[in-house]
Parts: C-alpha cells; structure tokens; sequence
C-alpha cells in the first residue's frame, strides 16, 4: 500500500506522501493532490485563526501559510498558489494588519504549493523571498508553470538568522523532501509564557532515491537532537494533516481560562519525530531494495 501511494504521489510533484498505514488522513490528503480538488476553493478555504499572540494561521485546507506580527513588521511563512493568495492576503487585511507591511515570505521548499504565490507577493507588497539556494534553482526550474517567483532575494544557509521587530528567527538547511528544505524556529507567545516552534519545511515522503532518503533520514535525525537538547513546542506544520493542526484548532477554540495551549506538545513533537523516521526507514529499506543495495 506504501509503494502505491508513493507511486501516485510522486507523479505529480507535491508534497503530502505520508504513510497510509498510521495516518488516518492519507486518504484526505491523496485526494488533495487531485487537481482540481487542490484548487477548489469550496474544499480549500479554511477561515482564518489565531494560534498563538503572535502566530496566525492563513493557509488551506491542505497546505499551510502562517502570519508572523513582528510588532514592526509582518513576516509569511509560504506563499501558496494561485487564487489562494489573493485569499491569504484578504485574511492579512482581515486580521487588522497591512500587506504592505509584508517584509519577508519564508519559503519552506520549491514546491508550487509552498512558492507558487511569492512572485505576486514580491511585486505587490515588496515582500522579500527567503529559500536556500537548492530551492531557488528548483522554483526557478519551474517558472512560468507553477512557480513564478521573479527575483532571488534572500538566499538563506543553515545557521542564518532574520531578525524583524521582536521576532528572529534561524535557518536550519534540512533536504531530503527537496535539496534544499528549509525549517526554522521562532518564540511563539501565549500571554506571559513563550515556547519554542519549529518549522520541519519537508515531510513528505515523495520523492525518490536511496541518497535523498538517507539525507532525509538525517534531517529528522537532527531536528529529534535539537529538540532533545532544548524541547520544540510547537510544531509548525506546513501541511495541516502533518501536525494535527486543525483537531488542536479546535481545542483551541475549546480551551478554557488558565488550561494549557493545546499547540504546546513538547512529547508529542519527538513521537511525531520517531513516526517520521520509521517511515523514512520503511522508505529506505525498500528504496534499497529496489536497486540491489
Ligand atoms: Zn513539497
């Protein structure tokens, strides 16, 4: 069942293969690499919300985009693609915020559903575009298709830090999904408490190749050593499904005074880690398989 799904997914270049076995919405998310379901709005639209104080969620139903106020400045994470941008920069103003305000867009990895809007959020708002270099060739491959990002601005490497308002936030270079994934983490805010968040900008497991597997292998076995080493709260998932992010929506929403943040899951980030590395292991041992090795 592993095999087949990754088979479809990795037909079309996106980024929601996940394991059919342990995750109950795989089946949601294959449906999502559907076309035209992927750019139905009806399916897609999910209304905005406030995570944290300074965290906004902005994205769909099956990509995230998230809001940063820098409190001098606002900050995106991902771009989306094709109507949806317009949508997202209706929820920016529906927030009380200016786009105009937009200083920089994040961009996770050079997939369309991730980069596919930040050449209209370059030329409208000015916004600068932050990938690594491996993904700027990758959105640059692609342009004129999906991706039209216009011009490089920002080429990030691992260990690099941007710093806007009250907010930094450091790069970390995690390929496997594509070359050139880039995560990041930030202090979120929730009142007086503040936790630490972290962007895995490449889950999925659609892509192909021992050396990618074993690359991605590597990421997750990094991000698990910076989490041990200082515990990841929050998890900032750039697909909905990979982060439980809507079922804690709505715990959200639920949540009463003085009870814990229900995005605050310091255990659950290093369950999810192992999760990903047992796929990632499953993945490689057949990949292996596959050419003899
Ligand atoms: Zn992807």
């Amino acid at each position: 069942m592993r095999l087949m799904i990754w088979a479809v997914l990795i037909g079309i270049c996106s980024c929601t293969a996940v394991d059919s076995d342990t995750n109950p919405e795989s089946q949601a998310l294959v449906i999502s690499n559907n076309a035209s379901t992927r750019s139905d709005p009806g399916l897609q639209r999910v209304e905005l919300f406030a995570i944290f104080d300074n965290l906004y969620y902005i994205g769909i139903g099956w990509v995230s985009a998230y809001l940063i106020d820098t409190g001098n400045g606002l900050i995106m994470i991902d771009a989306l693609y094709g109507d949806f941008v317009d949508t997202a920069i209706q929820d920016i103003r529906g927030l009380g915020f200016d786009p105009q305000d937009l200083e920089y867009v994040l961009v996770t990895h050079g997939h369309f559903d991730h980069v596919g809007g930040a050449g209209q959020l370059q030329q409208q708002f000015g916004a600068q575009v932050v990938m690594t270099e491996p993904d700027w060739q990758l959105a640059e491959a692609s342009r004129g298709s999906s991706a039209q990002v216009l011009n490089r601005d920002v080429v990030v490497n691992d260990g690099d830090e941007i710093a806007l308002g009250n907010t930094t936030v450091r790069f970390y270079v995690t390929p496997g999904h594509t070359p050139g994934v880039l995560s990041f983490e930030l202090v979120v805010r929730d009142g007086e408490s503040e936790h630490r968040a972290f962007m895995f900008g490449g889950v999925g497991l659609n892509f192909e190749g021992v050396e990618r597997t074993e690359s991605y292998l590597r990421s997750v076995q990094r991000i698990k050593e910076l989490a041990q080493a200082n515990p990841i709260e929050v998890n900032l998932a750039n697909h909905p499904a990979m982060g439980r992010l809507f079922e804690r929506r709505d715990l959200l929403a639920g949540r009463g005074l003085g009870e814990p943040h229900p995005f605050v899951d310091a255990a659950g980030y290093l369950s999810w880690l192992d999760e990903l590395g047992q796929n990632g292991e499953v993945k490689l041992t057949e990949e292996s398989a596959e050419v003899g090795r």
